[in-house]
């Protein structure tokens, strides 16, 4: 055990006499229903991963996880189970030895494969392979979807406007569509010309159209990319709640330590991530803006049901 990891346990240690009463700061949000964050990264200090869902007010967390972390994720599992019910497994899907851990990983209990973000096309013969094996192996897979867009032009299975072609030919295959590509096509306008594009949207965006249109597509409420979208246009964001309400889940993807924002020098500075989240805990942007878009039956769909619903958990 190294220091960090050392003085991450004594904080862990410090605040349990707290949780163990049931003594909820008062800071920290009551949701209307309780809350399953799907797109949470495991971290290697074990107290962190509690801080920020407890300072969040999260119910529970599906740990999206490296497979070089599924020991530690393990380990945070036995000793909160009802906390972190479900994982989900990532690996370098562009090297040939991904498959057979993959399939190790979800035969020893992974409820998922994701976050897959490697630099790809989205209907490249490695994203193809992950598919088959999603599909093989009953668990759905979790994309992210960007494009080189300057400044900074990292692209990450690319391609989501071919993307119908996929959902097509693997039927069986459950996807899971995330981040900036994927949530910039809500707006049929969307021509690459940023990362997080403003303006009212222009209805009939192609991921819109495959969430209508392919009941294999499901889509993760999470990160700047899907707080952007849903903070354009008001009006767009109610129907399309309403319209996608059994396909939608949360999930954080917040990198900040205690569920208030704060962080260790990352992510709070980067130019650019939008203005409106800077700072700002990203699980409560994000519940806080569904919360407001949608009645109180359908945020519990997004927060709770459907999730447990895809990954075979009860509710
Ligand atoms: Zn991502
Ligand atoms: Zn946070």
């Amino acid at each position: 055990m190294d220091r960090r990891q050392i003085l991450a346990g004594m904080g862990a240690l410090a605040s349990a006499p707290a949780f163990a009463q049931g003594i909820v700061p008062d800071d920290v949000p009551r949701w209307s229903s309780a809350v399953i964050d799907m797109h949470y990264h495991t971290r290697a200090a074990l107290g962190q991963n509690i801080a920020h869902q407890k300072g969040a007010g999260i119910t529970a967390a599906s740990l999206l996880t490296q497979y070089d972390l599924i020991g530690t994720a393990a380990e945070l599992r036995a000793q909160n189970p009802a906390m972190f019910p479900s994982w989900f497994v990532s690996d370098d899907i562009t090297k040939p030895e991904a498959q057979a851990r993959l399939t190790a990983a979800v035969k020893s209990g992974a409820k998922g494969l994701g976050e897959i973000k490697f630099q790809v096309e989205a209907d490249g013969p490695e994203m193809r392979r992950v598919y088959a094996l999603a599909a093989d192996l009953g668990v759905p897979v979790l994309i992210h979807f960007q494009e080189s867009i300057p400044p900074g032009g990292a692209s990450f299975n690319t391609g989501v406007k071919r993307f119908a072609a996929m959902l097509k030919a693997f039927p069986k295959t459950k996807f899971i569509g995330h981040a900036n590509a994927f949530w910039a096509n809500v707006s049929a306008d969307f021509a690459e010309q940023a990362q997080y594009p403003t303006g009212p949207i222009v209805p009939g965006g192609i991921t819109d159209k495959l969430l209508s249109d392919y009941p294999n597509l499901y889509g993760d409420l999470s990160a700047n990319s899907a707080n952007n979208a849903l903070s354009r246009d008001a009006a767009f964001t109610a129907d399309f709640l309403k319209r996608h309400q059994d396909k939608l889940h949360f999930g954080s993807d917040c990198s900040c330590l205690d569920g208030r924002g704060t962080t260790a020098g990352r992510g709070g500075a980067n130019a650019n991530l939008p203005e409106r989240t800077r700072g700002k805990c990203l699980a409560r942007e994000n519940l806080r803006l569904l919360a407001a878009s949608t009645t109180p039956e359908i945020f519990r769909k997004l927060v709770w049901t459907n999730a447990h619903r895809l990954i075979g958990l009860p509710a």
